[in-house]
């Protein structure tokens, strides 16, 4: 059985100071970038837990993404030199979501709230603060939201920008602006773990587990060293991977469309009957013409028909879990008994 470490929220500074802290960065090919950053992730560590906001069991936990690099061996050198430091690798490459999501699975049963972000220093990292204290104030995700984007290129902050409108439009229900810097706690985790999908698009499906959620806003800025690993070409395979791991809209669409065209070849075929009543057409061609139009007709509505089934199953085998319960009655009281 899973024990959660969750305890209830809002029971004053002592529960805050035990509260137990991971932060999760995932990094692939990061050699420039960590000796640096993994200083600022200690520091604020150590300032949540000297304003005790946090336990001094927190730790920052690095997860090597299959680096090609000196990544991992900076990762064994910090554990090394600080116990708040820990490591886990990935066998190969397998892209920044699983990366995360290795994280938050190997710190589930070890805290009671996790914070995932990049390891670039591009997410304002006292942001984590703010986060902590909705924590504390009840809520059990808080989404990074970005207030501005002044250091994107125009062509980035437009594509992006697109990116979420497009998203919604799909039908995947993300946080606008939000990319994957969010705080989660181990009652979230230990639902999150029941979804068993292999496509991952943690941005979408970590609001499809509920809770009392809240954002809070950071800037974000330029990468401290090195380069993006993330080119156009990657964050056209995340949108699509995440219009396709969560809507079947894209199915429904095609339902539509086949409807609309056997309509249309109704009012087709009714077309050509008439000129070829009313003698106005080359004998041969209405009888060709209603054949096509037809079949065309009934096999976009038999398509989108057999695409309805196909979404119900994708669905069905992603096996997500069908309810989750946040709150029991018997156990409110007992919390308030205390
Ligand atoms: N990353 C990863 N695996 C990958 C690509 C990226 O773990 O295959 C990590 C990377 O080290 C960084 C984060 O994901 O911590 C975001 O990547 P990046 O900064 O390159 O993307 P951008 O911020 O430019 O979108
Ligand atoms: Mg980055």
């Amino acid at each position: 059985m899973i024990v959660s470490r969750q305890k209830p929220a809002a029971e004053g500074k002592s529960f805050m100071k035990d509260t137990i802290l991971y932060i999760i960065v995932p990094c692939y090919n990061e050699e420039a970038v960590l000796p640096t950053t993994s200083g600022m992730f200690l520091k604020e560590l150590q300032d949540l837990q000297a304003k005790g906001k946090i336990s001094g069991e927190s730790r920052v936990l690095f997860v090597n993404d299959g680096s090609r690099d000196r990544t991992w061996e900076i990762i064994c050198n910090l554990a090394r030199q600080d116990a708040h430091f820990l490591g886990i690798s990935q066998s190969r490459n397998r892209g920044h979501q699983n990366a995360v999501l290795a994280g938050l699975m190997e710190a589930k049963d070890k805290c009671d709230i996790t914070i995932s972000i990049d390891c670039d220093g591009q997410d304002d990292i006292s942001a984590m603060e703010a986060m902590v204290d909705a924590y504390h104030d009840g809520c059990e995700i808080v989404y990074g939201v970005r207030s501005k984007r002044d250091t994107d290129t125009f062509f980035k902050r437009v594509t992006a920008e697109g990116f979420y409108k497009f998203l919604r439009f799909m039908g995947a229900d993300v946080v606008f602006n939000h990319a994957d810097y969010r705080l989660m706690s181990s009652r979230v985790l230990q639902e999150f773990a029941k979804f068993k999908e292999v496509n991952l698009f943690l941005r979408g499906m970590v609001p499809l587990v509920g809770f009392k959620s809240t954002c809070v806003s950071y800037e974000r800025h330029e990468r401290i060293a090195g380069e993006s690993h993330y080119p156009l070409k990657k964050m056209l395979a995340l949108a699509f991977d995440g219009i396709t791991s969560l809507s079947v809209k894209p199915i429904r669409m095609i339902t539509f469309a086949g409807i609309f065209f056997f309509l249309l070849s109704l009012v087709g075929i009714l077309w050509c009957v008439i000129t070829a009543v009313s003698g106005h057409s080359v004998p041969g061609w209405a009888s060709t013409a209603c054949i096509v139009l037809m079949i065309g007709g009934i096999q976009s509505l038999f398509l989108g028909i057999i695409g309805e089934y196909i979404g119900k199953i994708y669905m069905e085998v992603k096996a997500r879990p069908r309810y989750i319960i946040s709150d029991r009655t018997g156990e409110t009281d007992e919390t308030q008994k205390k």
